[in-house]
Formats: C-alpha cells, structure tokens, sequence
C-alpha cells in the first residue's frame, strides 16, 4: 500500500488530494482556505462526506497541521509515515526544469530564484514544501511544475519580439501554464485516437484561468499564456492578450501605478470586466438569457478569443486530429462548446454531435464519425498527473 498527497500551496490556501496508489483512487481531499486568517475555512470529502469548519490557521504550518491531525483523527491513516510522498504542484519552473523532480536544497533554491517570474505563487509552494517536510520527514517530495510541458517549445514560439538581451539577460519570455493539465488531457486523447505515431492535438483548458495548447506528437509546440498566466484568451477576471499599450496609458492618462494597472488585468477584466455581473461563466450566462447586453458581449469576446487561437493552432500544425476540451467552462458548459465548434465548422469540416455534446457525461467524443476533426471532452485530472509522477520518481 502507498500513499502519497498532491498539494497545491496558494498564497493563502492548501489544496490536497490523497491517493491510494495501488489503484490510483482519491481517499480524501480538500482544502484550507483563508490561511492567515482567524476564520479561517476548512473543507475536507471523505467517504461521500463533506465537512466544513471554520477556525483560526495563523500560517501554512498550521493548515498543514490541521490536515494531518485530521487524516489520524478520522483514521483515514494510522500513522502519518503511511504517506510516504507528497508531490507538490509548482507553478513556475522557468527554464530549469522540463520534467519533474525529486525535491532538494537546489530545487528548493531554484523555486525561490524564481519567485520573481510567479510571485504569487512560487513564494506559497516553497512555505508548503518545508510545512510537509517538517510535519513528515519520513516522506520523499516531488516537484511538478506547471510550465514543465511547455518547455518543449521552440524558441520561435516563446522568445518575445522585443530586444534579445531581456531574454538572456532577464529570462524574459513565453513560459506557459496548466502544463499537467495539458500533458494529461493530450495523453487521453492520443490513447483515445488509437496511439498514433503522429498526432496534432489542440487543447483547450477553460476554467477561471485559461489556456490552449498546440500539441504535436505529445510535446507542446506553442501555448497560448506567456511570462505569466495573464496572457492569451479573455478569462475569468483576466483581460490575455491586448495591446501593451494600454498599460502606458492608464499610468500617464489616469495616473494608475503598476500594482493598480496590473490588478485590474488580473482580477477586475476578462468575464467579470466585461459583462460587469461576475467572472463565472454560469452567472454570466444567466445574465445574457435575461437580455443583459454586456453579458452577452462578454460571453461573444470569450469564444472569439478561444476561436482565433484555434485558428492559429490550426495553421501553425499543418494539420489537427483533434480537439480536447476541458476544465470548469470546458468540461461542463456545453453551450460554450457548441458556438466554438459552429464558428468553425465551415473552416474545419467539423461536425459536431449535438446529442453528445449537450446530454452526454464525462469523458467523450462530442462529433461524429464523419467529422474531420475529432473533438472530445475530457475532464482533466492534474492531481493524479502529481502523485503518479511522484509515485514514479520516488520508486514506491
Ligand atoms: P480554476 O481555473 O480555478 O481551476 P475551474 O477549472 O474549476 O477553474 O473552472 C471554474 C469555472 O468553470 C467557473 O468559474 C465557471 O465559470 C465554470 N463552470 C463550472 N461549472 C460550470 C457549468 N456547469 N457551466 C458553465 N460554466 C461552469
């Protein structure tokens, strides 16, 4: 028997998902938000059961506490060197790290080398990281980085076209994001397209952030987030790709500072800015069938977005078998998928199947047998992507 945790350390969250190994299945899972907090929240699914509590967790040593004494409370393990790895998600790798790897002093140096690339985050899994480490010395830690599978890209892919010395000198340039989730989603597809040798996959990542991938036999050949997860496709409350521009103007115009005009491409555009109702996809829908005209208009830019890199994808591959989408927006809303596929049928030969698309569950094909394009929707899994990859490195 083997377990071992995927964590995702948030700046004031932890994420956790713990794995049976010996047939890949979730014991239990949760999270610790609010962290810093002295109402804190925490969730943890156990046995078809929820159970929410809301307390004080001053730090992530502390949550990470809560969830251990937790796992022995409950007896979900009887001893906490039952876990014997934990594998921590790192969103930003830069160009270190192609693959996973075994947590050390010099991989835990190079996170924190680059928390000025991911600010937000790298800081957090580097606290999560010690909080396990202290909590279960016994266990071995892996890292897996968000940015691993897009390393693959060629550089007339990720070199921005700005002056090279920022590249070289500052490590300036296209990183990409969701990079598990993309690699197991690409995966699934290969196996569902019968393993051929040579495959062009387009995938589709649509939750609160999200992302494409042009994906050429199983390697990520150009993605659409850049420097940061702020680039690419409108999303949730992040504005992607505009004009550069616009940040000058804001500073000189309406005498924002960098943190202000930063923020608001974060956190206050994309859905959220646009439609002024709410950056989930399902309160923005509902807003549009109520005949709210910037909702509308929100919902209209999104699919754009995500039809104009298609398009891109599409010409830069040659040629695509298919299509994957996945996460909250791709997974579950269907009506977002079908005017996607309707914009580019004609383009693309692309025949979808309705009655699989709107009534059909979980993984699947959405078009028919006659499409030229196959499309499919599959949920992705980037926990199980963690554990496996921990599970491997750590020879368990
Ligand atoms: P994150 O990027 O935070 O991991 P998720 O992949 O969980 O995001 O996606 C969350 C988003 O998915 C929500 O904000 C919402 O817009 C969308 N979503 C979830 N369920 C549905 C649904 N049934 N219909 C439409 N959109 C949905």
């Amino acid at each position: 028997m083997s377990k071992i945790i995927a964590v995702n350390a948030g700046s004031s969250s932890l994420k956790f998902q713990l794995f049976e190994m010996d047939d890949e299945h979730v014991i239990t899972s949760g999270i610790v938000e609010r962290i810093g907090m002295d109402d804190a929240i925490f969730t943890i699914k156990y046995n078809g059961e929820k159970e929410t509590k809301t307390l004080p967790v001053p730090t992530h040593n502390e949550a990470v506490q809560l969830l251990l004494d937790t796992l022995i409370e409950k007896k979900i393990v009887h001893d906490l060197t039952d876990i014997k790895g934990i594998g921590h998600r790192i969103v930003q790798g830069g160009s270190y790290f192609d693959s996973s790897v075994v947590i050390d002093e010099d991989v835990k140096a190079k996170i924190k080398e680059l928390i000025p690339l991911a600010p937000l985050h790298n800081g957090p899994h580097l606290i999560g990281i010690n909080a396990f480490e202290k909590a279960i010395p016994s266990a071995g830690a892996v890292a897996v980085f968000d940015t691993a599978f897009h390393q693959s890209m060629p550089p007339k892919n990720y070199i921005y076209p700005i002056p090279y010395e920022y590249y070289t000198d500052h490590a300036i340039r296209k990183y990409g994001a969701h990079g598990t989730s993309h690699y197991y989603v690409s995966q699934r597809v290969i196996d569902l397209l019968g393993n051929p040798e040579h495959s062009n996959i387009i995938v589709a990542h649509l939750g609160a952030g999200g992302s494409l991938t042009a994906v050429k036999d199983g390697k990520s050949y150009d993605t659409s987030m850049g420097l940061t997860p702020l680039a690419g496709i409108m999303m949730a409350t992040r504005c992607g790709d505009i004009d550069a521009s616009v940040f000058d103007f804001m500073a000189e115009n309406l005498g924002m500072s960098a943190h202000e005009i930063i923020t608001t491409f974060n956190k206050k555009s994309g859905l959220l800015g646009v439609s002024g109702v709410s950056g989930d996809m399902r309160d923005v829908k509902a807003a549009a069938e109520e005949g709210n005209k910037r909702a509308q208009l929100a919902i209209e830019i999104f699919e754009n977005r995500v039809v104009d890199y298609i398009g891109q994808y599409t010409f830069e591959l040659g040629h695509v078998d298919a299509i994957a989408f996945t996460a909250g927006i791709g997974e579950n809303s269907d009506f977002v998928r079908h005017d996607i596929l309707a914009k580019i049928t004609e383009a693309t030969g692309i025949v979808i199947d309705e009655d699989a698309n709107k009534n059909g569950k979980g993984e699947r094909l959405i078009t028919k047998p006659e499409s030229k394009i196959k499309v499919f929707v599959i949920p992705t899994d980037e926990e199980l992507v963690i554990a496996r990859d921990t599970k491997r490195l750590l020879n368990l």
